[in-house]
């Protein structure tokens, strides 16, 4: 277990929260054809490592009812793209979201946070999740995928502004993952809630 934070300063690459999307990503919504909004990026810097070096980007969806939906039809799933690392696109992010900052993981520990905890995290099981609401959890575990990393929207810095794309929520990401320790990114699925 591991746990992330939102660094003071921003990367181009590697694990990253706001700003500019990544150059590679088609950023329209599967569900709906509208656009999305580019949320974080997480990589081997963070996750450990993944197959190919690939990353993992999470998108919102700009529509509220489909955000809340999800792209899969499931109760609030969200849209998690895999891709290689090519970097920021020139330009501004979102008009409303945060700026850009790098991702930055805490060495690795056996002591997983208390289970009521929403920091976020890799590794170790999934913290703060309710029991209300659509929790996929047991679905995504069923399906052999294991819990990969939550994002905690009160990881953002107290010196950031922007509108929270999960109403101050987390995200929970389960993907598949090698008996060489490497996570397939492409079988990567997650929902949000918020509590
Ligand atoms: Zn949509």
């Amino acid at each position: 277990m591991r746990l992330f934070h939102v660094a003071a300063v921003d990367t181009p690459t590697g694990s990253r929260v706001g700003g500019a999307p990544p150059a590679d990503v088609d950023l329209t919504c599967p569900a709906c054809d509208g656009p999305t909004e580019y949320v974080l990026t997480l990589g081997p810097d963070v996750l450990g490592p993944t197959v190919d070096d690939r990353v993992l980007s999470l998108l919102a969806c700009e529509a509220f009812d489909c955000r809340w939906d999800g792209p899969e039809g499931a109760d609030r799933s969200v849209l998690v793209v895999d891709h290689p690392d090519a970097g920021r696109v020139d330009g501004p992010g979102p008009e409303d979201g945060f700026e850009g900052r790098a991702l930055v993981a805490d060495p690795p520990t056996d002591l997983d946070p208390d289970p009521n905890s929403d920091q976020s995290k890799v590794g170790g099981a999934p913290g703060y999740l309710q029991p209300w609401g659509h929790a996929v959890g047991p679905e995504r575990t069923d399906a052999g995928l294991t819990f990969l990393a939550q994002w905690s929207e009160v990881s953002y810095r107290r010196d950031m502004d922007g509108a929270y794309p999960f109403m101050f929520g987390t995200v929970y990401l389960f993907a598949g993952v090698h008996a060489n320790g490497q996570v397939d990114l492409g079988t990567a699925r997650g929902f949000w809630q918020n509590a």
